[in-house]
């Protein structure tokens, strides 16, 4: 009678382990959600500035997901080569965005991730909205559901915020640009009153989306991971260079499923299309050889 009992209690287990997998494997959570993933990049947003500027938004994330402040992007810390292995989940020897002219990026073997999530799992409705155009020459034809480029930052988020409020939305990337323009004209550097003021205007820009999320009417049946990074720092009004104040940056993975403080591993921009990918329920295939790998979950 044990050992049946036994038996049936492995066998519930089994079954149990499997449904876990499943649920995993096919994007819900562990109650039962569907899995979503936003992503906010802030241009040229350094940590050390983001820490020292008044950021109740951001704050509010970063403290109730994980989080790095020393995470590293492409050794080419430029908008182009940057942004691309973010979305890419590789770095620039493998994409092949050296600038940002995007003269001749291999997309026939690392495609956004946008793509990956096409073939996969092509219901899924994908959206990029950014400020800085230039960001979206990676996505081809039929990759997303809805693109769109805008002038200011203000703008991007006032249709970021309409599109969450009343779109059947899965994924979303969203590129905040003004910070990096601060940056240029009055330097990239907590010493700078301009450059903190430009985060603290995108912190509400960021406040803004994200409690769009909540006035979703199917908000209560989702859970949203919410991925924040830049794609730069800077220092001495510009960036580009593979130095530490360049190649720093923040990575910040809030929500249900994201774990709770400091991520002491070693984290990369190119961790972005990973992790996003992962939570969707695509977990990276070998033969993608992609080098980001799944942080903060
Ligand atoms: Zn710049």
């Amino acid at each position: 009678m044990i050992e049946i009992m036994k038996k049936r209690k492995l066998k519930l287990g089994g079954l149990m382990f499997g449904l876990l997998c499943f649920m995993v494997l096919e994007g819900f959570s562990q109650e039962g959600k569907i899995n979503k993933v936003l992503i906010i990049g802030i241009d040229g947003c350094r940590p050390d500035a983001l820490l020292a500027a008044k950021t109740p938004n951001l704050d509010a994330l970063w403290k109730d997901g994980a989080y790095s402040f020393k995470a590293r992007t492409d050794e080419i810390s430029s908008s182009g080569p940057a942004w691309s292995a973010m979305l890419t989940g590789v770095w620039h020897q493998k994409h092949n965005v050296l600038n940002n002219e995007y003269e001749d990026p291999d997309l026939e073997h690392y495609p956004h991730f946008f793509h990956r999530v096409r073939q996969e799992k092509p219901e899924l409705q994908t959206y990029s909205v950014a400020n800085w155009g230039p960001v979206h020459q990676i996505l081809q034809e039929g990759d997303a559901t809805y693109t769109a480029t805008l002038l200011t930052d203000a703008r991007v988020a006032k249709k970021v915020a309409s599109l969450l409020k009343s779109r059947e939305v899965d994924v979303m990337f969203v590129q905040l640009d003004e910070v990096d323009g601060a940056g240029h004209s009055h330097d990239y550097s907590v010493e700078s009153p301009k450059y903190l003021e430009a985060i603290e205007k995108v912190d509400k820009q960021v406040g803004r989306i994200v409690s769009a999320l909540d006035k979703r009417s199917s908000f209560s049946k989702e859970n949203w991971l919410i991925i924040l990074s830049a794609d730069h720092g800077g220092s001495n009004f510009g960036h580009g260079k593979s130095i530490p104040e360049h190649m720093t940056v923040f990575f910040i993975a809030s929500g249900e499923s994201a774990k709770k403080g400091e991520i002491t591993k070693e984290v990369g921009v190119v961790d972005v299309a990973v992790t996003a990918l992962y939570h969707l329920g695509i977990p990276a295939k070998a033969s993608w050889n992609l080098d980001g790998r799944v942080s903060g979950l």
